[in-house]
């Protein structure tokens, strides 16, 4: 069976579970992260033990003693190690370096246009220049993360599908491993920027969530009770490809009248070169210039061709995402994506669409609003994903 994410063991949880309450709740004494956490004491002196020797925690003086001996208060150290987190979104090649505090230190960005081995190369040189910046500046690699769009299996770090990639049966995880010699785990993009939201963005109390990515397509990550839920083949999310229309466009997928053919960033790029074009008032070479950044910009200056555009699809994605929270009864919808963050327009409207397709009871229990971690979810969700991985296979706990 496929998994774009591989269920996490009990190591990795009570491992993460831990660390990030040293991290949210520091400096904190074991006892009171028993109290937090509900584990046993052992299990928490052997985690605390071992995250110390390797430091990536340290200790920050003693707590007011309510009796017995002064407890000793932990806190995470975030210089302890980094992590160099790849996003293969979009169009671009983005890496990220964070810290244990899952702070984005510094970021790398550059025009993604290879495809295949070429596309490979590329990344491999581009994580080269991060490797060279940590090490001339004595920064400890923990590991490398790669967030990639498609279909992949998240435990062999294998990228199963990824046409935009031109990547099939690609063994990147393996690939980079050998080249680097750190500890690489590869993950749907989608799912980490949905696990990073659900963990580090403003999801205190939630416990089911659509998060929801607009860009050049449209992909969703689902945490279902506090768990980012994958589906039977890992294909769980595919928001993009529900159909709204049984007589519209051809998708990529193959199907016809996805909400992808209306709403994504390529297909409303495509529409609207089209529409400037029958109004004639273009050239052929400023069409073509025409991207997705430039399509928001017109709308949110008030070009009418363009703010219909974005309204529509908004209204779209609104709808559909309204649909699915009828049936999901999530809690929370988070918007996240590029085109999300440059266009309040796009937002206002995905929230009539979503008004307008949620049955009325559910109105008072749910909230949408945009990401708050913005583009870094991805990052900090696969680093996240690193960090537990990383240590639960070393027999952490
Ligand atoms: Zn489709």
């Amino acid at each position: 069976m496929l998994a774009s994410i591989s269920p996490m063991g009990l190591r990795e949880l009570n491992l993460g579970f831990v660390f990030r309450v040293i991290q949210n709740h520091g400096p904190i004494s074991r006892t009171d992260i028993v109290q937090h956490t509900g584990l046993a004491p052992s299990t928490v002196s052997v985690i605390t033990a071992d995250l110390h020797e390797k430091r990536l925690i340290r200790t920050i003086g003693t707590a007011a003693s309510s009796g017995g001996r002064r407890p000793i208060l932990l806190q995470v150290n975030p210089e302890g190690g980094y992590f160099i987190c790849v996003d293969l979104v979009g169009t671009s090649l983005a890496i990220g370096l964070l810290d244990l505090s899952f702070k984005v230190q510094r970021e790398w960005d550059q025009e993604m246009r290879d495809t295949g081995e070429d596309l490979y190369q590329s990344v491999v040189t581009a994580i080269r220049e991060v490797v060279t910046h940590c090490t001339a500046l004595g920064l400890s690699i923990l590991g490398i993360g790669v967030a990639a769009p498609g279909l992949l299996d998240a435990v062999s770090g294998v990228i199963v599908e990824a046409d935009n990639l031109g990547w099939v049966e690609f063994p990147l995880g393996e690939r980079l491993q050998a080249e680097f010699g750190f500890k690489v785990v590869i993950e749907h993009d989608v799912n980490a920027a949905a696990f990073g939201e659900y963990l580090y963005g403003k999801s205190e109390g939630v416990r089911n969530m659509m998060y929801v990515s607009i860009g050049l397509g449209i992909g969703c990550g689902l945490i279902l009770d506090g768990q980012l839920f994958t589906g039977t083949n890992g294909l769980a999310g595919e928001l993009g490809h529900i159909t709204v229309d049984p007589e519209g466009q051809r998708c990529l997928c193959g199907k016809r009248g996805c909400l992808e053919t209306i709403a994504s960033g390529r297909a409303m790029v495509l529409e609207y070169r089209k529409q400037l074009q029958y109004m004639g008032n273009q050239a052929q070479g400023e069409l073509l210039e025409i991207d997705a950044r430039s399509l928001v910009h017109h709308a949110e200056e008030g070009q009418e061709v363009a703010e219909t555009l974005i309204d529509r699809a908004g209204e779209a994605i609104g709808v559909a995402l309204g649909n699915q929270v009828n049936i999901l009864n999530v809690d929370t919808i988070i918007l996240g994506g590029a085109l999300v963050a440059r266009s309040p327009l796009m937002v206002h409207a995905i929230l009539r669409g979503v008004d307008h397709a949620l049955l009325p009871r559910l109105k008072d229990h749910l909230e949408t609003r945009p990401s708050s971690l913005g583009v870094h979810a991805g990052y900090i969700g696969i680093a996240f994903l690193c960090f537990t991985k990383m240590f639960a296979a070393a027999n952490v706990v």
